[in-house]
């Protein structure tokens, strides 16, 4: 069986203690890979806390940073196909999806290497005649990235390229699920020439993850995953204190007019919730569908989604592989069996296929009698679709935003000032207008609410991994006014 090492400072070295990961494929154990004790976790801090104030990292200037960072984004292209490889394995994603994912990925590191040198400071016109002050923009210091196993090389470069090109340290910790790819990319970034310490890399479930988000060297936590561990992310920085940014879950509505061009928002809804076998936070799991062409969409849409070709992650003609753990397969069966319940009617798919692995097949619920069913405020994180009907413009928009989550959102229409209106009035982080599922290292990305707080991606999260630091220098030579008045 393969093995893996942590990555901590400069080092790859054995943990104590190893669990073995299961290829989703097959549902057998096909490597092992070390869990990170609060012993390592804390060496781990420490290396990144010794690098973060040592000369070599400290003392670089932001254009070395930056040229630092653009050899990582090479490596990372060079060596997409082989990641790539190991994330389809140990994580199910189909090796299609993975390779275009990941060579995209170095486009991110890219994007914060030209960004390290324009963090710029600025210089206040201060209302004192005898005063210079200025703003320098400082690293925060320490950051503990915190992903999921899905897309996590592109989760964590949306985290690691902008902390590293605003002065921090990171220590990553790759999600006990499928941290192949984590741990390989490590390997790669040992190649690109920075201080040691600068990145760090471990894997382990809860118990690494509490005593990494509550270490008291850690200033802000960057997190990926769902709600229920961000609450538990938010109580740990109660102990150091540190700044949070949660990406968390979503329920993203998928809303489509009956002007819309049927063929592609139909292509653009297998996209959204089938892509990825559904195991994505932006997910368009609502279809909110005008009720005139209810019928059409829905017919269209079970075609395709019955001509889904369902097989070995590892195929590139492979469009829907298996659900990365057997926990998730659970967790859509029992919430579909509920929302029949409710009174939802499956249109295709639900059922369990018969043989190895945690494979489920693409599957529509229509809610459109069933208001409360629960699959229409529950994330599945998989390949189900929930479907609800509208009649009118002001309907559309009180069903898209009935969601305790935030993140993503699609409008169909060809109606240039309805789309406007639905613009403004969706409650989301994300509206994409007759696309869904583009992303770029440009544009920011997260929610509110459920989904979180906090932006990845874009100039702004550059600027999130710095702190202000107001600086008054005195101009005069005169001596000091009254001691006792404040100036
Ligand atoms: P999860 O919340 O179970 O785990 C995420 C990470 O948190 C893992 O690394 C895990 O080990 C760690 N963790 C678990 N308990 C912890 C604790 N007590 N303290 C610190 N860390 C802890 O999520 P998951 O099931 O692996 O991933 C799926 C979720 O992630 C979904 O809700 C999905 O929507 C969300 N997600 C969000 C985005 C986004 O950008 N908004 C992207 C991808 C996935």
């Amino acid at each position: 069986m393969q093995t893996f090492q942590h990555y901590i400072g400069g080092a790859f070295e054995e943990a104590g203690a190893t669990f073995a990961s299961l290829d989703p494929a097959t549902g057998n154990p096909w490597a092992q890979m070390p869990a990170a004790s609060a012993a390592d976790v804390d060496r781990a801090v420490r290396a990144a806390e010794a690098a973060f104030f040592s000369s070599e990292w400290a003392g670089m200037t932001a254009t070395q940073r930056g040229k630092l960072l653009m050899r990582l984004a090479d490596l990372v292209a060079e060596n997409a196909p082989r990641l790539a490889e190991l994330e389809t394995r140990d994580t199910g994603k189909i090796i299609r999806e993975t390779s275009a994912q990941i060579a995209y990925v170095a486009e991110y590191y890219r994007y914060y290497a030209g960004l390290a040198d324009k963090i710029e400071g600025a210089h206040l016109p201060i209302d004192k005649p005898d005063m210079e002050v200025w703003l320098r923009r400082e690293p925060v210091g320490v950051v503990a990235a915190i992903v999921p196993w899905n897309s996590q090389l592109f989760l964590s470069a949306v985290k690691i390229g902008p902390a590293l090109a605003a002065g921090c340290t990171v220590v990553l910790k790759a999600s006990e699920e499928g941290p192949a790819p984590m741990l390989e990319f490590a390997r790669i970034f040992d190649q690109a020439g920075f201080p040691p310490g600068a990145l760090n890399v471990i894997t382990g479930g809860p118990e690494a993850g509490a005593a990494l988000t509550s270490h008291a060297s850690v200033a802000h936590v960057a997190f990926t995953g769902g709600p229920e561990t961000a609450r538990h992310i938010v109580r740990n920085s109660a102990e150091n204190l540190a700044s949070t940014s949660l990406e968390l879950g979503g329920k993203s509505p998928f809303i489509v007019f009956d002007d819309a061009d049927l063929e592609s928002a139909v292509n653009a809804q297998v996209s959204g919730i089938f892509a990825a076998t559904g195991q994505s936070c932006v997910a368009g799991s609502r279809l909110v569908i005008q009720k005139g062409i209810k019928d059409a969409f829905l017919a269209r849409l079970k075609e395709k989604a019955e001509a889904v070709v369902i097989g070995a992650p590892d195929d590139m003609a492979t469009e829907v592989g298996p659900l990365c753990t057997l926990k998730q397969r659970d967790h859509a069966v029992h919430l579909i069996e509920a929302s029949v319940k409710a009174g939802a009617k499956l249109v295709t798919g639900g059922t369990v296929p018969e043989g190895e692995g945690f494979f489920f097949p693409p599957t529509v619920l229509d809610c459109s009698d069933a208001p409360d069913a629960p699959c229409l405020s529950t994330e599945f994180f998989g390949p189900v679709l929930s479907v609800v009907e509208f009649e009118t413009e002001a309907e559309a928009l009180e069903i898209a935003n009935t969601t305790a989550f935030g993140l993503a959102s699609g409008v169909f229409t060809r109606d240039l000032t309805r789309a406007h209106r639905m613009i403004r009035g969706i409650r989301a982080g994300i509206v994409w207008v007759n696309t869904y599922r583009a992303v770029s290292p440009i544009a920011p990305f997260g929610g509110h609410g459920l989904s979180g707080h906090g932006r990845e991606g874009g100039l702004q999260a550059a600027l999130d991994y710095t702190k202000v630091k107001a600086v008054w220098l005195r101009t005069s030579d005169d001596p000091i006014p009254d001691p006792f008045v404040m100036r």
